[in-house]
């Protein structure tokens, strides 16, 4: 497929996906000028468009949302008493699928790593360190890879305060494994056996 060469500027778009090689690339190149009508194909690019401009970081927790306050932290239904921090917004779907949990989110926008030269100042912490004053427990939720233990121990670190809670998920997840990819019955066990680091004062 590949002397098919006006395709190759559609098929570099696609290469820019994650887990979408060479190949996959020039497939769904050929598919959408062989198999989509203009219509659907216009109908995705409009899609493509609309959705990237409505996407914002919602102001509280950091969140992928369509809207300044994300439906989580707009929502009456959930406790307030408990914010999880994690890594992404990937994170943040793939424990609300287990419905295990039902307080609020902190979303850092990536985690602590100092072979990559980021630093907790790129981090959405600061806003976390802010919204602590209903909170009676902060749940770190980040991965268990170096920087994900990184994260949770600096975490630890600067939240530690009389009274608040700070416990870290962990049972069954396995080592150097984002959370996303976790199936949901791990998860599940995951949250429910939280480890709290410092008792309550
Ligand atoms: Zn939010």
């Amino acid at each position: 497929m590949s002397d098919i060469k006006f395709l190759d500027d559609l098929a570099k778009h696609f290469e820019k996906l994650p887990s979408v090689g060479k190949k996959t690339a020039e497939r769904y190149a050929y598919h959408i000028v062989e198999k989509l009508s203009l219509e659907d194909v216009q109908s995705f690019a409009e899609s493509l468009i609309k959705t990237k401009e409505a996407t914002k970081h919602c102001t509280i927790c950091g969140m992928l949302s369509d809207q300044d306050v994300c439906p989580i932290c707009s929502s009456n239904y959930r406790t307030k008493e408990q914010i999880m921090v994690v890594k992404d917004t990937k994170d943040v779907l793939a424990i609300e699928k287990t419905n295990q949990y039902n307080g609020l989110y902190h979303v850092l926008g990536g985690l602590i790593s100092p072979l990559d030269g980021i630093s907790p100042d790129e981090l959405n912490i600061d806003s976390l360190e802010k919204r602590l004053d209903n909170t009676k427990e902060v749940i770190l939720a980040t991965s268990f890879t170096p920087n994900g233990e990184t994260t949770a121990l600096y975490l630890e670190k600067i939240l530690a305060k009389d009274g608040l809670i700070i416990s870290r998920i962990g049972y069954g997840l396995p080592a150097g494994g984002d959370i996303e990819y976790v199936d949901e019955l791990t998860l599940k066990r995951a949250i429910d056996s939280r480890k709290i680091n410092q008792k309550e004062n």
